[in-house]
């Protein structure tokens, strides 16, 4: 079974979203299991201190190696083979093929930095993988485990239905999805593409392949130079 275990200086925030809709369903079905334990319950002193100053100076405070190491020996048996991520803005961008990877396996171990991020040190002594979800900067590592998550689950065997299957989505082959419709067959004055209501199977997977590609040329051509 996939198993997250999420460190976090804000566990309250989950289930989250996570616990509503495909991936709420799926937990309560049991198909995958959520644990979020708090890096506080580590901290040092009367106010169980999680971090500091950062070395060399500069603005903002960095979580301590020492803490969050300890959080995660406490947490996590040294024979538990998931991947230690870490939701990091300098880490490796998140693809559906890295999802995929996921999924398909025991679960993750994700490490959810706050402030400045957290010391670099304990990301080497644990190692820890550094993963991005995109070119941008969040408060915390929480929405970002979120959804790391909800991707992996919803790709977990009896999770999704037969009709939602994700085989043909955004991603797959390296592009993006062709356009979709549903009823009524006109709508203000546009109509559903003739193609579509025509019953014709081949045509329809033909002119679906032929949007997609054409759609991940205008919007995405780095898609198309991938492997
Ligand atoms: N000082 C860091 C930097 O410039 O790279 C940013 C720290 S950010 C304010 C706080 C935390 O949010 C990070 O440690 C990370 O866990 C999370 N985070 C922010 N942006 C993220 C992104 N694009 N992907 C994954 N995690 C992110």
């Amino acid at each position: 079974m996939f198993r997250a275990t999420i460190f976090t200086l804000m566990p309250d925030m989950f289930p989250g979203p996570l616990g509503a809709s495909l991936s709420g369903d799926a937990l309560a079905r049991g198909l995958w299991s959520l644990e979020a334990r708090n890096i506080r319950d580590h901290g040092l002193g009367r106010h169980r201190a999680v971090d500091d100053t950062p070395a060399g100076g500069g603005p903002g405070m960095v979580i301590r190696a020492d803490v969050l190491a300890a959080a995660l020996d406490a947490g996590v048996a040294t024979d538990d083979s998931r991947p230690r991520l870490l939701m990091s803005p300098r880490g490796r961008p998140l693809t559906q093929s890295r999802v995929r990877e996921l999924a398909s396996g025991p679960g993750a171990i994700i490490v959810c930095g706050r402030f400045e991020g957290v010391d670099e040190r304990v990301i080497e002594a644990r190692g820890l993988e550094e993963v991005s979800i995109g070119d941008y900067v969040l408060s915390g590592g929480e929405l970002a485990a979120m959804v790391l998550v909800d991707a992996c689950v919803r790709l977990i065997p009896g999770v999704m239905g037969k009709t939602e299957s994700g085989s043909e989505e955004s991603f797959e082959a390296n592009l993006l999805e062709y356009p979709q419709f549903t009823r009524p067959r006109e709508w203000e004055g546009r109509a559903i593409p003739e193609v579509l209501v025509s019953g014709d199977h081949a045509k329809i997977a033909r002119w679906r392949r032929e949007e997609a590609e054409r759609i991940t040329r205008e919007r995405r051509p780095d898609l198309l130079r991938r492997d």
